[in-house]
């Protein structure tokens, strides 16, 4: 700070107009509001009855998309049997080809609505859209980030407008620093519940969909205050990879899971190869509570 104490003053001054960084500008990592310097504690979101980032691990877990009322309210009826607390599930999807099925938007929102107040579930979907955040916030009770989105800028703005907790999935090629960088925005602009989740990188490697980077779980826990979890569904590409993968993370101290689950994957109309069957779903829990009691932590 001494060497770079006219600059560090430079950018004091400039500042000085934003009072939430007003006082870790002077932090010497490009991300400040998400660093352990600004904040020692590990930032605990609340999620209805549940809690991100106490030490227990969270299951989150859903279809891909939202594809009907029948499809959605048998998933949460499936999730509520399991002792699932937050159902995920997509009601505005980003394709890679336009002639797939593009999700049901606003609709799908009203039915995730719908299934919280039928079966008590708590529902997390994604936003893609600047102008869909306020009316996704009112609907459901977490916004996700998608990859591919990770640097739209504009959104993470706007996702930092709203009292809802947001998981920022990691860009497919965004390095460590990015992906901080893109938290930081949120947090820079007012909403301190940012949830990180590691969902698999490009390589070189195609025996798989993508390459879960577990080494990232660690590093983000070593840098910021903010709960990691991750997505082993879009890593994997494929239902066998979920569990290793999954066990893998809780490992790595995830503070969650976010996992493809359907009633039916057969008939899934998005993800169908890497989403679990009910069945599946269950053992893999099964097996991930001695993990987690292993390491002092609850699965819930
Ligand atoms: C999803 O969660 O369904 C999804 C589209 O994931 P990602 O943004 O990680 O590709
Ligand atoms: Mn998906």
């Amino acid at each position: 700070i001494h060497v770079l104490g006219n600059v560090t003053d430079e950018i004091a001054n400039h500042f000085s107009s934003f009072p939430q960084v007003e006082n870790v500008v002077r932090i010497l990592k490009p991300f400040k509001l998400a660093s352990k310097e600004h904040k020692a504690q590990k930032t605990v979101i609340k999620v209805g009855d549940v809690s991100i980032g106490n030490g227990d691990v969270v299951m989150i877990a859903g279809p891909c998309s939202v594809e009907s009322e029948e499809q959605i309210m048998e998933a949460a009826n499936m999730l509520k049997k399991l002792n699932v607390k937050i159902m995920r599930a997509s009601a505005f999807k980003p394709r890679t080809s336009p002639y797939d099925f593009q999700g049901l938007g606003i609709k799908g929102l009203k039915l995730l609505k719908k299934a919280r107040e039928k079966t008590g579930i708590l529902v997390e979907t994604e936003v893609m859209d600047v102008r869909d955040v306020a009316i996704a916030a009112e609907y459901v009770d977490v916004l996700r980030v998608g990859a591919r989105n990770m640097q739209n800028y504009d959104l993470l703005k706007e996702l930092g407008k709203i009292n809802k907790p947001v998981i920022l999935k990691r860009g497919m090629s965004a390095t460590i620093n990015e992906f901080i960088m893109a938290a930081e925005y949120i947090l820079f602009h007012g909403n301190t519940d940012v949830i990180l989740c590691e969902r698999g990188i490009r390589t070189f490697e195609t025996a798989y969909r993508n390459t879960l980077d577990i080494g990232a779980v660690a590093i983000l826990k070593n840098l910021t205050h903010l709960p990691v979890i991750v997505d082993p569904s879009h890593a994997a590409g494929n239902m066998e990879l979920v569990p290793p993968l999954s066990k893998a993370a809780v490992a790595a101290g995830a503070d969650g899971l976010l996992i493809e689950a359907h009633p039916d994957p057969k008939k899934a109309l998005s993800d169908a190869a890497q989403s679990l069957y009910p069945e599946q779903l269950a053992k893999l829990m099964e097996e991930l509570r001695p993990i987690c009691e292993a390491m002092g932590r609850k699965l819930t």
